[in-house]
């Protein structure tokens, strides 16, 4: 704990002292012209730098962005989000997915290109986001899980982050295989969160409906409950696509993939495409997964994506994209930093390892 204070204080004070004296935009540069030696097998080797072989598209990744106290899913704060995009503006060539993908192909991708995406489409985008992309004249990819926009709808992700934080029991006995979780202070309801959405995440569709039933249950509050003001509009997102900012698709429920049959696979991606495709009267390239770790994506759903007219699809396993790699599993990067020197350090050294 104080080992990674001090080290989280010691990378702030270099963060600070780097972009003070403004050599934020030459490591940048650098960046753009060196990558991190490695060997075949991934390990570090001297002389440790090497001129970079191939320009690669970082995708930084973000859900909610609010200053609100929500009880759903954590969101990042609105200043937060805001050095984030200062610097991207200032010192990348933000680009959006569905380009990015396209200038890949072509062979023709910029130096220093970056991607935004926030995924599942909550309102706060429209709130906060959407002036900060606006004001800075850069643009983002939103995805949209189509089942909940304009209507109340909560996903079901949400749902259970709700029954954590609302429930006024103070404690949970054995729920997954975790024994039980003390429910009386913050961080074990934060801890209760994790544990029990990386659970419900690893169940079948229909057994993780029974689950959520059961948590209802132990936890005394409704399993659903309706929020008008959680996810975005089709007015908004209309808005939004006619000031630049572009939409994805990201299935209707937010199912697990993986965890559900092929039917409701297909169902799922083709239904979300076509609701953005009515709604906006655009053709719609792009899809992210939901969770979208390595074990909610396989051979079969990414078949899926494609032959349903996708130009590619993100995960959110760690990584930053080139040319050769799978465009149908591309790879996306999300940061906490507070503020923009840091978060510029720390983009820039993933740039230069990634
Ligand atoms: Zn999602």
């Amino acid at each position: 704990m104080l080992l990674s204070k001090i080290k989280s204080r010691g990378f702030k004070f270099c963060a600070d002292l780097i972009g003070g004296v403004g050599l934020l935009r030459l490591i940048s540069l650098l960046v753009g012209r060196l990558e991190q030696r490695t060997t075949e097998a991934g390990h570090i080797q001297f002389p440790f730098v090497q001129k970079r072989v191939q320009r690669s598209v970082p995708i930084v990744l973000y859900h909610g962005v609010s200053n609100e106290p929500s009880p759903y899913l954590p969101t990042t704060s609105v200043d937060v989000f805001r050095s984030h995009m200062q610097y991207l503006a200032d010192y990348c060539h933000v680009l959006d997915l569905q380009d990015a993908v396209e200038r890949m192909k072509a062979h023709d991708l910029p130096d220093r290109a970056v991607v935004v995406t926030l995924d599942d489409g909550y309102r706060d985008n429209y709130l906060h986001v959407f002036p900060i992309l606006t004001q800075l004249s850069i643009t983002a990819t939103i995805f949209l899980a189509t089942g909940v926009i304009g209507n109340g709808g909560v996903l079901w992700h949400d749902q259970v982050c709700r029954m954590i934080s609302q429930t006024t029991v103070r404690s949970l006995r054995k729920f997954g295989s975790v024994d039980g979780y003390n429910l009386e202070t913050p961080g074990g309801r934060q801890h209760a969160q994790e544990g029990i959405l990386w659970f419900l995440r690893s169940l079948q569709d229909e057994v993780r409906s029974e689950h959520i039933l059961l948590l209802a249950r132990e936890l005394e509050v409704p399993e659903t409950a309706s929020d008008v003001g959680l996810m975005l509009n089709w007015q908004e997102v209309r808005e939004m696509h006619h000031a630049g900012i572009r939409f994805g698709a990201h299935t209707v429920t937010h199912p697990i993939l993986t965890r559900t049959s092929h039917e409701h696979v297909v169902q799922e991606i083709r239904q979300s495409k076509t609701a953005i495709e009515r709604e906006l009267d655009g053709e719609v390239l792009t899809f992210a997964y939901p969770s979208g770790r390595d074990q909610d994506i396989n051979p079969v759903i990414k078949d899926i994506v494609r032959q349903e007219g996708f130009r590619c699809a993100v995960s959110t396993m760690a990584g930053s994209n080139r040319e050769t790699d799978d465009m149908y599993e591309m790879k996306r990067v999300g940061f906490w930093d507070r503020e923009m020197n840091t978060f510029g350090l720390r983009f820039e050294h993933f740039r230069f390892c990634a």
